[in-house]
């Protein structure tokens, strides 16, 4: 392809689009708006920068997400090669150490004699080949032309904020570090890849009622409109909301887990 392809967005979709395309030949020209513009959850000006969550899912050949990151690295995907390189211990799961992840994806993408990057918001759809590759947080101005041209008029994304447990308050001779069914990764040496806080049934009940209790942030804008949650991230209280038992067969399910302290599998855990 001699015409230059143009990408709009430097972010996972669009820094590994930008490098299949330059490693083929063709000329791409990349643009990111940040730092000029940041987005309200990035907070560096890297490209590649990962959102919340630094884990990439499981990592075992029969589930869905390992069988993707197998296909991926045999096709040659510059992000998953240089996620497996920044690789954290995380059990079954790729977590990666995201300023070194997102560090070395700028570094090859800044550095391809094929690929030009401008930081540079883009406000209208430019001709020619374009891949737009702005993620949820895309910019207004662009947001506009994308309804524009497809017509529609809610491009609609929806998160939940991950719960924080703050590590100091951790009461280590209850919690034990195991990662579920002792798949280890090799990068964790002995010990186990996570921590786990064990809750037996009356603790889990205490647990479920105090969260069902706690004062909630309100919905906003077309969250509190549509009253609808992506069922793939749903906000703790709410899944609290959905049955007592919901939590305990959800994030908080504790299969391959053993209590040390009893020798068997916890009602509830947090990991
Ligand atoms: C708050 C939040 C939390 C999330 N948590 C998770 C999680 O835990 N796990 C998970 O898998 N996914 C999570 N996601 C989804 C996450 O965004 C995607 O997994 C991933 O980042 C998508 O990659 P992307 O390349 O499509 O978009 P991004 O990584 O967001 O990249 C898009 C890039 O385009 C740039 N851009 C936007 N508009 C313009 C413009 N007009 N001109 C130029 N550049 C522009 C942005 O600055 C950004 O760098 C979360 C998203 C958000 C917003």
């Amino acid at each position: 392809m001699s015409e230059t392809v143009t990408i709009i967005g430097g972010g996972l979709a669009g820094t590994e689009a930008a490098w299949q395309l330059a490693e083929r030949g063709c000329q791409v020209t990349l643009y990111e708006m940040r730092p000029q513009r940041q987005t309200g959850a990035h907070v560096t000006d890297r490209l590649a920068e990962l959102v919340c969550s630094n884990s990439m899912g499981s990592t075992l050949p029969d589930r869905a997400l390992g069988i993707l990151k197998n296909e991926l690295l045999r096709m040659g995907s510059l992000v998953i090669r240089t996620a497996f390189k920044h690789a954290l211990p995380a059990g079954a799961a790729l977590a990666v150490s995201r300023e070194d992840f997102a560090e070395e994806i700028t570094g090859l993408i800044g550095g391809h004699p094929n690929i030009t990057v401008h930081r540079q918001e883009v406000t209208e759809i430019p001709a020619g080949p374009v891949i737009i590759a702005t993620g949820p947080l895309t910019s207004g101005a662009l947001t506009a032309q994308i309804q524009a041209l497809t017509g529609q008029q809610h491009l609609y994304f929806y998160d939940a904020m991950a719960p924080i447990v703050v590590a100091d308050t951790i009461d280590m001779t209850v919690a034990f570090r195991q990662s579920r069914y002792d798949r280890e990764s090799e990068l964790g040496g002995d010990e186990g890849d996570y921590i786990n806080c064990p809750l037996n049934k009356e603790e889990y009940a205490r647990f479920v009622q105090a969260v069902l209790d706690a004062p909630k942030t309100e919905l906003k804008g077309a969250d509190k409109e549509l009253e609808r949650y992506f069922e793939g991230c749903m906000p703790i209280e709410a899944l609290a909301a959905r049955g007592e038992k919901s939590l305990a067969f959800g994030p908080m399910r504790p299969v391959g887990l053993r209590d040390p302290r009893t020798g068997r599998r916890p009602w509830a855990a947090v990991q």
